[in-house]
């Protein structure tokens, strides 16, 4: 497909499917969210097959059928971190399956010893994904304001892709390149950017973009905010953070392409875009964070706290080296947002995961409870390292403790 072509299709997809949300945010999501909170008042249960709306084909025949198991796990001691400022929802749901899924941990390769490209299990472009009946329940709930949020960022999204200028103007050298591209970044609002090589391993099995480099773009959210979540507070913010870490990548991108040299956003939720690639080993590899036994990535700068764009180009850049923090030094010993975890879904021990050992949560626990809050983020706020100015003074402990200055001269 040409650069025309492509840029034709993404404008159309965006602005239909901005138009489409714009039409169903105010006629039949209201009406289905309606039907479903009906069910919720007289204490019925809602069959998510049951609920109106696109088919759920996509099917697995590479994996073995195990069924999930949606229950919350029991035993470990319930607790709630003094800072967070709302009750934590109970773990009761009022949706239920009538047939249970393809669990979510075999989808994500929980357990094989070989490397493999991931598949999707929830969100993306399609409610067609394994888990999309869950994923629908999700969007039908959301509340009218996050749904006009989202028609703003499906909008936005059509900049994503562009026409490359004939020149190339871009600095031959490819560490001057970066510096170039590390400081554009920073100029359209991202708080922390760096650069790998792209692999195979980063992108959906379905989506393989094809493109050298990956640059990986984080935005803060706001602390106070988040300190609410679960709520309709924190989702607000959520999205915005999304809406404008989607904008710098957009903007980037669009910044490398005036440069003469191909470049695209991957950036959250649009349809097509959100599907490509995963952020978080993306930004592990260019250096702004480690992995968290929460799952979610942790910076020095941020904690968890941030939302992750990707821009993928062909420019020649110099890369950055993954960065030790000391993160699994203190997750060895901290059980904080194990203990915090309303459904208990985040395991104690790292995980063998398509070849990797690493921390994981369980995916079938965590799920259910996600959709139920529209969007949790319990995990990521109280961990310490997303308390404010916290994480460079903990990586300074973590690794001064590993390497300990003896005092002679
Ligand atoms: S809360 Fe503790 S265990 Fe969980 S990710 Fe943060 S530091 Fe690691
Ligand atoms: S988002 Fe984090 S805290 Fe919330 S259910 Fe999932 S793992 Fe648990």
């Amino acid at each position: 497909m040409n650069d025309y072509s492509k840029l034709l299709m993404v404008h159309f997809k965006s602005k239909s499917f901005t138009i489409a949300v714009g039409i169903a945010t105010h006629s039949i999501f209201p009406l289905l969210r309606w039907l479903q909170q009906r069910k919720i008042d007289k204490g019925e249960t809602i069959w998510l097959e049951d609920m109106p709306g696109p088919p759920q084909s996509q099917a697995f025949p590479h994996l073995s059928f195990q069924p999930a198991d949606l229950t919350p796990n029991a035993g470990l001691l319930r607790r709630r971190a003094r800072h967070m400022k709302v009750d934590y929802p109970a773990t009761d749901y009022p949706f239920a399956y009538r047939k249970t899924p393809l669990s979510g941990n075999v989808i994500n390769g929980l357990g094989e010893e070989a490397a493999r490209q991931p598949d999707h299990v929830f969100f993306g472009d399609s409610y067609k994904r394994a888990w999309g009946k869950l994923d629908w329940y999700f969007q039908v709930m959301e509340p009218t304001s996050i749904h006009r949020q989202i028609a703003q960022i499906f909008w936005q999204d059509g900049g994503r892709v562009g026409i490359v200028a004939r020149r190339n103007t871009a600095p031959p050298d490819p560490s001057d390149a970066a510096l170039l591209i590390k400081e554009a970044a920073r100029r359209f609002g991202a708080s922390l950017a760096g650069i790998t090589k792209m692999d195979a391993s980063f992108c959906y099995r379905d989506s393989s973009p094809d493109f050298q480099y990956a640059i990986s773009v984080a935005w803060p959210m706001d602390r106070e905010e988040m300190l609410h979540t679960p709520s309709q507070r924190s989702n607000r913010e959520i999205m915005d953070a999304y809406r404008q870490v989607n904008r710098v990548a957009i903007k980037l991108a669009n910044f490398i392409r005036s440069l003469g040299h191909p470049a695209q956003a991957s950036t959250n939720l649009a349809p097509g875009s959100s599907t490509e690639v995963l952020h978080v080993p993306i930004a592990i590899e260019a250096g702004l964070g480690q992995l968290g036994k929460h799952g979610s990535l942790i910076t020095a700068e941020f904690g968890s706290n941030v939302r992750l764009a990707t821009v993928l180009t062909d420019l020649p850049l110099a890369i950055d080296q993954p960065r030790d923090l000391g993160v699994d030094d203190l997750c060895r010993n901290c059980r904080i947002c194990e203990t915090n975890c309303p459904p208990h879904a985040i395991f104690s021990e790292k995980q063998t995961v398509r070849g990797q050992k690493r921390w994981y949560v369980n995916f079938d626990k965590c799920a259910p409870y996600f959709a139920e809050t529209r969007g949790c983020g319990i995990c990521i706020e109280v961990c310490p390292w997303s308390e404010p100015g916290k994480g460079m003074e903990l990586t300074k402990t973590l690794l001064g403790r590993r390497h300990p200055v003896t005092g002679s001269e």
